[in-house]
């Protein structure tokens, strides 16, 4: 991370450098600057792909800053929500960047949270065999997580995010500003993400987050400086296991648990969205670490404490309505690409900041522990 005055500046920047590309993430109140920096990538035009709900708010200053640079721009924006993450919305959004004649030496620019960006992204993947996305992230978890790394997709029947392509972006801006409208849940969900960092590699991160907490939720200095770790984190283990062959999986903490609670109350209605699973999830791998001896309880506690000191449900009894049962939960886990031969991978902490992975959990521990853990009067 250039990081020079750590502790004032409201921009920084986070390269990313991997063997076969090279991009940089801005971070601050870059919105307005989207168009030089586009512009330095040299297309003739951008096709801005975006939601009703961000399009609404931030389309017109996008699109502005991109003309006011020369570059032709065409506008697509497709309903907000997962359900854009299907095969019938890649087809219209395909169809639609042919139609604008976006061509090779063009860029598909991603405007919006990670649905947006995991659609146009590998839309942008498999046009033309391939032409460059510039995501502009517009949540907090898709400026942490999903628009940093290259992952792109969409859902399919069978699951989420199974058809899909690695297309690393040719530039990831980052506002910090765009935030502040977004929904303070969202909001919330997001931050889960940015704990994940602290808690995996960075003990220091954690502790620095429990005392400036308040200040990144209001924004300016302090925000941008916990997602530029953040991305710095995540850029630095994608640089070093770019196609998930080992240390990438350390990203999955809090997932396993969290996956299958999203999955076990159901992906609609909103009864827990994926950074609350998250937050559940670390928890309770931080817990199933200290009943297997590698950490001590009080680092789960101190987490969970973090957690919901920023609204954060941490325990399964903090989700709406009935509870799912541990066997449910191991169902939904054994369905997981996580599994192999009744052993699971789970990614398992010695604490706080030290987060490994597990390649053979045994199922039966985890039901032992999870049945444990629902039984507990909460
Ligand atoms: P995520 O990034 O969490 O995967 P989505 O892409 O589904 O999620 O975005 C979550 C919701 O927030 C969507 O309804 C989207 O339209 C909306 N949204 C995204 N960015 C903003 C923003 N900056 N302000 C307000 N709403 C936003
Ligand atoms: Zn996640």
């Amino acid at each position: 991370m250039n990081d020079e005055t750590p502790l004032a500046a409201d921009r920084l920047t986070v390269p990313v450098t991997l063997p076969g590309a090279r991009y940089d993430i801005l971070i601050g109140p870059v919105l307005a600057e989207a168009g030089a920096a586009i512009a330095a990538l040299g297309p003739r035009q951008a096709a801005i792909v975006t939601d009703e709900n961000v399009a609404k708010l931030y389309l017109p200053a996008v699109e502005a800053s991109l003309i006011a640079a020369g570059i032709k721009v065409a506008p697509v924006v497709v309903p907000p929500g997962e359900r854009s993450k299907s095969f019938a919305a890649l087809e219209r959004l395909l169809d639609a960047l042919l139609d604008a004649k976006i061509e090779r030496g063009d860029v598909v620019v991603a405007l919006g949270g990670g649905v947006v960006g995991d659609l146009a992204g590998f839309a942008a993947a498999i046009l033309r065999r391939g032409v460059r996305v510039v995501q502009i992230a517009t949540t907090l978890l898709a400026q942490v997580d999903s628009s940093v790394g290259g992952k792109t997709g969409i859902d399919t029947r069978q699951g989420k995010n199974l058809v899909g392509a690695f297309h690393q972006p040719a530039l990831v801006l980052a506002d910090t500003q765009v935030l502040d409208t977004l929904p303070p849940r969202e909001f919330r969900a997001g931050y889960a993400e940015v704990v994940k960092y602290g808690v995996i590699a960075d003990a220091p991160f954690f502790a620095w987050l429990e005392d400036n907490r308040r200040a990144v939720f209001a924004g300016g200095a302090a925000r941008t400086r916990a997602i530029a770790t953040s991305c710095a984190a995540k850029a630095g283990v994608v640089q070093r296991d770019e196609r998930e062959t080992g240390e990438r999986a350390l990203l999955n903490l809090g997932h396993t648990f969290g996956h299958a609670l999203e999955s076990a109350v159901g992906y609609e209605g909103g009864r827990l969205i994926h950074g609350e699973g998250v937050a559940i999830g670390m928890v309770l791998a931080l817990a199933f670490s200290a009943e297997l001896g590698l950490a001590p309880a009080t680092d789960a506690e101190r987490l969970a404490a973090h957690l919901a000191g920023a609204g954060l449900p941490t325990a399964i009894a903090d989700i709406p309505g009935e509870r799912p049962s541990a066997d449910r939960l191991l169902d939904l886990m054994a369905q997981d690409k996580k599994v192999k031969g009744g052993r699971l991978t789970f990614i398992l902490a010695r604490g706080i900041g030290a987060a490994f992975v597990a390649n053979d959990v045994p199922a039966d521990a985890v039901r032992r522990f999870l049945v444990r853990t629902l039984d507990r009067p909460q």
